[in-house]
């Protein structure tokens, strides 16, 4: 009999959430975690890097002269900013520490257990791990049914250039500055690097270069919503580098010199405090031995997955380490997807339909289903309303009007809805609704006659549904430049707007 019934290598978000669904199953589980329980989304990742967004921008309305009131001398430490990040990593960490604490021996007639095994597992074969104790310095074999490789990714490096950590850093390494550097480049216009701009431009401390290779940062995202994203950045002093080649970042003494090729050939060197690389993540595999176990990777060393299934029918694959779309809530899913699939519980395959995300900038950015660029590239017809903040009650009150509602739906009598993107305060409040509207094919209509909380950001998407059936408070053809209202079809020549 083996050890365990499953080994679960990983406690990062992914991990987590398959210990505690096979617990659920009355399964005896281990988990195996090399650092910390929670991973990167918990430290050096999605919490701590959402404290700190949170505090950077709370930091920035309170330093605002324009609401009747105003601070003087608000003094902003990053060492105090760090350590209120870490109250929040902390927090989350000891509830996940207590959980697995509770759960660790079978009791109240639960025949569940899960043990927690501090170190590095790697495969010795398909049913055995070998766990190095990292800080006991002890190791010892494990055994068990079926395994969970949950083992996450870490921070993609580049040749030429040497992260030292101190001054050429990258995420792992935010949490570790002493104080806020007064100058900062981050090389990458991703999610995470945008994120990082925003909130050191927030805290006003550090001037921030952005080094983009592309036309416009978030080239995934519409022009319109990248737009209002990169000049609230530049309005906050950040300097974007557009369609710029790093050519090369060395530390000088505790600065870090870099040299850029702008498009038009044109060569230039800047000196700063620090760089943060932000140019994608890898999936941590290096260490596990898959060989041993027989499990086959992928061209960029990941873990290859049909609906969690690796090639050996035991061993499953969940979160970053299969390199699918980076978030915890796809880890999470995933991950209680297999533990259900391992006990036997699962019918159908895994679905990612409903894959909904926030962008933390200025302001966030929230999205689900189709944009506007996807929807044309497929060649799928559709109906889009926007609708601006400025008409959103909430949003004035708030005085915080930038932003808008963007909403696509089928074209055709039934308008169902096919994406959102929300730009602004509480922009993602809205998510939820949508997100149920599209996982049950439901109409624009029945969003439009719901009867609302008032006031609430979620009015403007109210009233961007009301706009489509002709039917809204506010009107387009008064409000031209607040409110769009479109038809986007297709002749053989390629996408036409017919403006309604
Ligand atoms: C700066 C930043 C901001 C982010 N913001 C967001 C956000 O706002 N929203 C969002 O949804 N996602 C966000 N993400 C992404 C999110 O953090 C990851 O998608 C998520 O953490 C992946 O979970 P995981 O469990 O697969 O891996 P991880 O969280 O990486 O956890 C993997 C764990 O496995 C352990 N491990 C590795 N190898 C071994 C081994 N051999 N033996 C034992 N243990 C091992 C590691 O120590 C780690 O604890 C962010 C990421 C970063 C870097």
């Amino acid at each position: 009999m083996s050890d365990f019934d499953v080994c679960v290598i990983g406690g990062g978000p992914a991990g987590f959430a398959a210990v505690m669904r096979l617990w659920d199953f009355e399964r005896r589980v281990c988990l195996v975690e090399k650092g910390r329980v929670g991973g990167a989304g918990i430290h050096n990742g999605a919490l701590s890097s959402k404290t700190l967004w949170e505090l950077s921008r709370d930091y920035r309305n309170a330093t605002r002269r324009d609401r009747g009131y105003f601070a003087e001398h608000i003094e902003v430490q990053y060492a105090a900013v760090a350590e209120a990040v870490d109250q929040a990593t902390s927090a989350k960490t000891e509830q996940m520490a207590r959980q697995l604490r509770e759960l660790a021996h079978p009791r109240f007639g639960h025949r569940g257990s899960i043990t927690l095994l501090q170190g590095a597992a790697s495969f010795v074969d398909p049913h055995t791990v070998h766990v190095e104790g990292m800080e006991s310095g002890q190791s010892r074999h494990i055994t068990a049914d079926h395994f969970i490789i949950a083992t996450g990714s870490q921070p993609r490096s580049l040749p030429g250039v040497e992260i030292d950590g101190v001054s050429i850093l990258t995420s792992d390494h935010i949490g570790g500055l002493k104080q806020f550097p007064r100058s900062l480049v981050i090389l990458g216009a991703g999610v995470v690097g945008c994120e990082f701009a925003t909130i050191f431009a927030n805290f006003g401390q550090t001037k921030v270069y952005l080094i983009d290779r592309a036309e416009r940062i978030l080239p995934f995202e519409d022009a319109d919503i990248a737009r209002v994203c990169s000049t609230n950045l530049e309005a906050k002093g950040v300097t974007i580098h557009h369609r710029a080649q790093l050519v090369s970042m060395r530390r000088v003494e505790n600065q870090v010199e870099y040299t850029i090729e702008h498009h038009t050939g044109g060569r230039e060197r800047i000196v700063v405090d620090k760089a943060l690389v932000s140019i994608g993540r890898v999936p941590n595999t290096s260490g596990l031995n898959l060989a041993a176990a027989g499990v086959e990777v992928g061209d960029r060393d990941h873990v290859r997955v049909a609906d969690t299934r690796t090639n050996v029918p035991h061993i499953h694959a969940v979160g970053d380490v299969t390199l699918d779309t980076a978030l915890v809530s796809v880890g999470e899913h995933e991950a209680r997807y297999a533990a259900s699939l391992i006990c036997g519980q699962v019918a159908g395959p895994l679905k990612y339909d409903n894959l909904s995300t926030i962008m933390f900038l200025d302001p966030e950015v929230a999205s689900i289903g189709l944009n506007e660029q996807e929807a044309q590239r497929a060649r799928t017809p559709y109906r889009v309303a926007v609708y601006n903040y400025a008409l959103v009650n909430r949003a004035i009150a708030m005085r915080a009007t930038e932003g808008f509602v963007k909403l696509l739906v089928t074209d055709d009598d039934d308008m169902r809805i096919l994406g959102m993107r929300a730009l602004g305060v509480h922009a993602s409040t809205a998510l939820e609704a949508v997100s149920f509207m599209i996982q049950h094919g439901r109409s624009a209509r029945e969003l439009a006659e719901l009867l609302h909380p008032h006031p609430a950001v979620t009015e403007g998407l109210q009233d961007c549904c009301r706009m489509l059936t002709g039917s809204s408070i506010y009107k387009p053809c008064v409000f031209q430049s607040d409110l769009r209202l479109s038809t986007i079809s297709y002749s053989d020549r390629g996408p036409e707007g017919k403006p309604s």
